[in-house]
């Protein structure tokens, strides 16, 4: 079962804090089939490369927001990494459409991971 989004909200804010960021909306991807076993069967590509996957975007007022896929919310723990990675890609680069792949792949990519997990900004 999904946490509750009222926790998810206030690991997401806590998050923004730490980072020093504001005024980032949250948004939930809940697509049907409700069943975490239809996204973790679906190919790694796939869960990255479409509209489900969960990443920062931009709005057209450029103010920002993070969408999560099903899979990011499983738990709070899993949440709060995701939600990490997520706000340091805006954190540090801003959105990632200004960003070129290989760009993305080798640098901004790394950066997040290293942030997500080790708490190390580079
Ligand atoms: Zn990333």
């Amino acid at each position: 079962m999904t946490p509750n989004p009222n926790i998810l909200q206030s690991i997401f804010e806590e998050e923004l804090k730490t980072l020093n960021l504001d005024d980032i909306g949250i948004v939930f991807l809940n697509p049907p089939p409700d069943d975490y076993n239809y996204y973790e069967s679906l190919a790694q590509w796939w869960m990255d490369f479409n509209d489900y996957s969960t990443r920062a975007q931009k709005q057209q007022d450029a103010s920002f927001f993070v969408q999560f896929n099903p899979l990011s919310c499983k738990t709070p723990a899993k949440f709060r990494s995701a939600a990490r990675h997520e706000l340091y890609h805006i954190y540090r680069d801003g959105h990632r459409d200004r960003i070129g792949f290989f760009r993305r792949l080798f640098i901004s990519g790394p950066a997040a991971i290293l942030y997500q997990y080790f708490n190390i900004k580079i």
